[in-house]
């Protein structure tokens, strides 16, 4: 049988616009990918009558509600009570919830008030969805043919406990399995990637294809349902293997966390050591490359050369060069690189050099202007990169560090740098 879903968000901020409904947004992304049709989201300030009447409706049109905020210790937390009493359940206290909510205390050293034990009134007989994440413990029911789960408001909170325990629980409604795989690509836009694959996504049912996008990367998921996981990987393996024949030497992965695991990964197969020497983007490569666990075994360190003094004292980029060419060129970044190898006596290195904003540099170049270099025992590439003017220097720092990590990977894959 299939589910229809219904979201109901209980919130007055949310009615203010003093915040967007972004628990709706991911849960709505997490449904689909479950095969789940969500068919209405719904948004009701804190206010009984109003909330009585949207739960109201929304028992009558949906098979499984699920519900968001109002949760926590306030009287303005109205959502339990509205949903118990919609079923004809009364809340019970639950023992084991309160324990854990004076243990979250005890262990944030936060005082607590008799009302935050309110948390620990549940509906009778429900599943009690445990909050690893925050106080109030979310909890799922089946009523009258419908299925109801409620979830804390905060993102911080609602994020986990969809993917770790709402999830399950709608799995185990559902029957056989449901396996995914995620096609990671960087070099591609997202408007391009989907154009591409517009008609094969409409036709699909299952596997189904679904794009995501952020900070410069692409991200394609495919989901297939069947009644064994071995069914499963049946049915994605010809479209996993379609998708990275259509975008080539784009996909940098499959169920990779990141480029820089990529990267950090290969170098440790191969036994080659990394070093950087970082200007625009100011230490965030290094950072990136050390959020690998187990990083050390491959990367050096780097060096942040802000200044042209650094650049020319501590990697040796000619005075000359900087003179002519300014810190913000093709050749610059490339002696950077060089410079780094040889100081840090490393395999391979990597630079970035650029203007990342708000203001063009002394020399007039553009915003966005982004040179990355890789120098390597067979020589040294520059890739220069025009992001765009846009306000967001922090993006375009991110996005810069992408790039160079999509340099090293494509040297270490044997691939050309550019295509
Ligand atoms: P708490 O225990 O923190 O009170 P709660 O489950 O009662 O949690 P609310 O009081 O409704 O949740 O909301 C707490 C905060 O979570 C809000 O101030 C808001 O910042 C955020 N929030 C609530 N609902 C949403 C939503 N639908 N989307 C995004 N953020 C939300
Ligand atoms: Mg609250």
């Amino acid at each position: 049988m299939s589910h229809t879903v219904e979201i109901l968000s209980v919130g007055t901020e949310l009615l203010l616009g003093n915040i967007a409904n972004t628990d709706a947004q991911m849960l709505s992304q997490g449904l689909s990918e479950l095969g789940l049709n969500v068919f209405w989201h719904t948004v009701v300030g804190d206010n009984l009558q109003r909330a009585e009447e949207a739960v109201a409706l929304a028992k009558k049109r949906a098979d499984i509600i699920i519900t968001t905020g109002g949760l926590g210790p306030t009287c303005d937390d109205l959502t339990k009570n509205v949903l118990a009493e919609a079923f004809g359940k009364k809340l019970v206290f639950d023992e084991g919830s309160a324990e854990r909510i004076r243990s979250y205390f005890q262990r944030t050293g936060r005082p607590m008030t008799d009302n935050n034990l309110q948390q620990a009134m549940l509906p009778e007989g429900c599943t009690i969805l445990e909050n690893d994440w925050g106080t109030a413990p979310g909890c799922a029911f089946e009523s009258e043919g419908v299925h109801v789960i409620m979830l804390p408001g905060p993102p911080s909170e609602c994020r986990p406990m969809f993917q770790y325990r709402a999830r399950p629980y709608l799995l185990s409604l559902s029957e056989g399995v449901i396996a995914s795989h995620t096609i990671k690509l960087f070099g591609i836009g997202e408007s391009s990637m989907e154009a591409q694959l517009r008609d094969q996504m409409n036709a699909m049912s299952n596997p189904t294809l679904a794009p995501y996008a952020k900070e410069g990367e692409c991200e394609l998921r495919v989901t297939a349902k069947a009644s064994t996981d071995q069914e499963a990987q049946a049915l994605l393996k010809p479209t996993v293997e379609q998708v990275k024949k259509l975008f080539r030497d784009k996909v940098y992965g499959v169920d990779v966390p990141s480029l820089e695991h990529v990267v950090i990964e290969t170098l440790k197969t191969k036994g080659l050591t990394l070093g950087v020497a970082e200007s625009c983007t100011g230490g965030l490569i290094a950072k990136r490359l050390t959020d690998v666990p187990g990083a050390s075994h491959a990367f050096k360190g780097g060096i942040v050369s802000y200044t042209n003094e650094v650049k020319e004292r501590v990697l040796g980029v000619p005075p000359h060069m900087l003179e002519r060419y300014g810190a913000v060129s093709e050749e610059v970044a490339a002696a950077m690189a060089e410079g780094v190898r040889r100081v840090l006596d490393c395999d391979i290195a990597l630079s970035s050099t650029g203007v990342a904003g708000p203001d063009r540099d002394d020399r007039d170049n553009e915003v966005g202007t982004m040179f990355v270099a890789i120098a390597t025992p067979m020589g040294t590439h520059v890739r220069a990169l025009h992001l765009g003017n846009r306000p967001m220097r922090e993006r375009l720092r991110t996005q810069t560090a992408s790039h160079a990590f999509d340099l090293a990977r494509r040297y270490l894959s044997g691939l050309e740098y550019e295509h």
